[in-house]
């Protein structure tokens, strides 16, 4: 299976960002659209304004844990949940547009998924 990650610029031109290397991260199609210009969302827990995750700067393990054997992520920290409602990573708005859980679900089956780093629910 071939998927094509895009480059994605992380603090967007809009906002004084560049295209160089370390502002550059891979990133699908659908979380690049998703994120659009947006380095802030809203944490649903304490309704603060924080940045949204910085895979350049931070490591998902810290803000991320995976639930239902893979098909949910969770963001475990203010940073982690601001980035699961700004990138709608569960797809709960719109659910049911090309469902990112029943990927994962076809990818776990697979074998392909969850990342075997990834820390899970317990
Ligand atoms: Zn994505």
């Amino acid at each position: 299976m071939r998927i094509d990650l895009p480059l994605i610029i992380i603090i967007p031109k809009s906002l004084g960002g560049y295209d160089q290397l370390d502002n550059l991260a891979l990133a699908c199609r659908r979380c690049n659209e998703r994120r659009y210009n947006f380095v802030a969302s809203i944490d649903p827990e304490t309704q603060e304004i924080v940045p949204i995750f910085n895979p350049r700067q931070q490591k998902w393990a810290e803000h991320f844990v995976w639930l239902n054997q893979g098909v949910v992520i969770e963001g475990t920290t203010p940073i982690g949940r601001a980035t699961c409602l700004r990138l709608d990573l569960n797809d709960t708005r719109y659910p049911e547009e090309d469902s990112i859980r029943e990927t994962r679900r076809f990818w776990i089956k697979t074998g392909l998924h969850p990342p075997v780093d990834d820390p899970r629910q317990v």
